[in-house]
């Protein structure tokens, strides 16, 4: 077996699964429906009314199903991020170093997201975020989280 080339990046596959950025499943269906029309939804309690990762299929807090999906604020904070040197997939080869991370939210539900910032430098744990739709290189649209500009 020939050594892959790591500097060219290789797409993860799981069987006959490749495993991508966006993938629906049926829990998730909801929120890629709000993505479609740029809302980004979370999954609601409707008795604790708290908020729930999308991917949750029973209350944490008090076992309630089924769960609502609800609107969040788009606005949180950047909780941790990574810069990413190496491109994984070519298609990303132009667009390094770009930023990975988790998103803490208003809604305390953290998501993973990728970040940008208008202004070089502004990346940072805590900064304030709000979220936007792009389509990314990969071709799949996605939220993703922009720092807030300076005042
Ligand atoms: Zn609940």
């Amino acid at each position: 077996m020939a050594t892959p080339d790591w500097s060219e990046g290789f797409p993860v596959e799981v069987g006959a699964y490749v495993l991508g950025l966006a993938e629906a499943s049926p829990e998730t269906a909801g929120y890629w429906e709000g993505v479609a029309r740029n809302a980004l939804l979370l999954k609601r309690c409707p008795r604790c009314r708290a908020f729930l990762h999308p991917r949750r299929m029973v209350c944490s807090a008090c076992g309630t199903v089924p769960l609502e999906w609800r609107q969040a604020s788009g606005r949180g904070t950047i909780y941790t991020y990574s810069a990413v040197h190496r491109a994984p997939r070519p298609e990303l080869k132009d667009s390094i170093p770009y930023y990975v991370g988790i998103v803490a939210l208003e809604e305390e539900v953290h998501l993973f997201t990728r970040f940008f910032a208008r202004e070089p430098g502004r990346i940072r744990i805590g900064a304030a975020v709000s979220v936007e739709f792009r389509q990314l290189e990969t071709g799949e649209k996605l939220p993703v989280f922009f720092v807030a500009e300076s005042p």
